[in-house]
């Protein structure tokens, strides 16, 4: 039987196009997001035997609920890719407690319940992959996303430690941190810019590709290539390792 991988905010974006490579690659794949609607489109036009869970995952019990439904429906899971995150900027001054546990909570203690709920079944397997996906931000600073960029590198150092602590277990443990992405995030992040600068579409989008040496945002199959990669049984040495997709922004 082909092996179950479950995707965090798999209904759009990058969670999107790795749920449909992953199925494409023959895995058994569900999705895990916010929003029913949205998930059951994504999982109608993903094709048939997606199953989709509604869970928040800074919910912790939501997420084992979900993963546990998901896995009676799927069987046992072996790919963990926790994807889903979010995304807010503010100047430091600007930054208050609440944004800052949002970002925390969003991007980093969601992976934590992910991973904590898949556990067991992890533990079960053989060729057992958790991805997280991270971001250059995970990587490198920027100005005016510091708790997303703190969330992200905690996102990395987990990685690290699960990969060492697990590597006697046939678990691989990695990131994958893109660059700015073409996704509803990115758009988002073009109007704010646009509203706090006056700023055009296009300007504002250019300031954002400015640090991609190649000049564009990276589409969402270039992550998901990734990701397929990195599931690949082939895969089995890499682990620990935070790879950038990000056509040179981060060396
Ligand atoms: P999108 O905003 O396009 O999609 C986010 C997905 O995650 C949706 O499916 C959304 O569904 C789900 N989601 C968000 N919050 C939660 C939550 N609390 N619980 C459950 N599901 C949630 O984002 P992207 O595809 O752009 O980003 C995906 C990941 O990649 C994020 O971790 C992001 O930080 C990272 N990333 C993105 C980059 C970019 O430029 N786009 C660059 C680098 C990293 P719903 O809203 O229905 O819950």
């Amino acid at each position: 039987m082909s092996r179950h991988a479950i995707i965090t905010g798999g209904s759009r974006g990058i969670g999107y196009a790795i749920a449909k490579k992953l199925q494409q690659d023959g895995l058994r794949v569900s999705i895990v997001g916010r929003d029913a609607a949205t998930l059951a489109a994504a999982a109608t036009s993903l094709g048939a035997h997606v199953c989709y869970a509604v869970a928040d995952v800074t919910d912790a019990s939501a997420v084992a609920r979900a993963f546990a439904s998901l896995q009676e429906q799927q069987g046992v899971l072996a790919i963990l890719i926790n994807n889903a995150g979010a995304a807010e900027s503010a100047p430091f001054e600007r930054t208050d407690q609440n944004l800052w546990q949002r970002m925390i909570d969003a991007n980093l203690t969601s992976a934590y319940h992910c991973i904590r709920a898949a556990t067991p079944a992890l533990l079960a397997m053989s060729d057992a992959r958790v991805i997280n996906i991270a971001s250059t931000a995970g990587q490198t600073g920027y100005p005016y996303v510091a708790a997303y960029c703190a969330a992200k590198h905690g996102v990395v150092g987990l990685t690290r430690a699960l990969a060492r602590e697990w590597a006697g277990k046939s678990i691989t443990v990695n990131a994958v941190c893109p660059g700015f992405t073409d996704t509803d995030l990115v758009q988002a992040s073009v109007e704010r810019i646009q509203r706090a600068t006056g700023r055009s579409a296009e300007q504002a989008l250019a300031s954002l590709t400015a640090g991609n040496p190649q000049r564009r945002l990276i589409e969402p199959a270039e992550v998901a290539h990734v990701v397929s990669w990195l599931c690949d049984p082939r895969s089995g040495s890499i682990t620990g390792q935070s790879i950038s997709v990000a056509g040179g922004e981060v060396l």
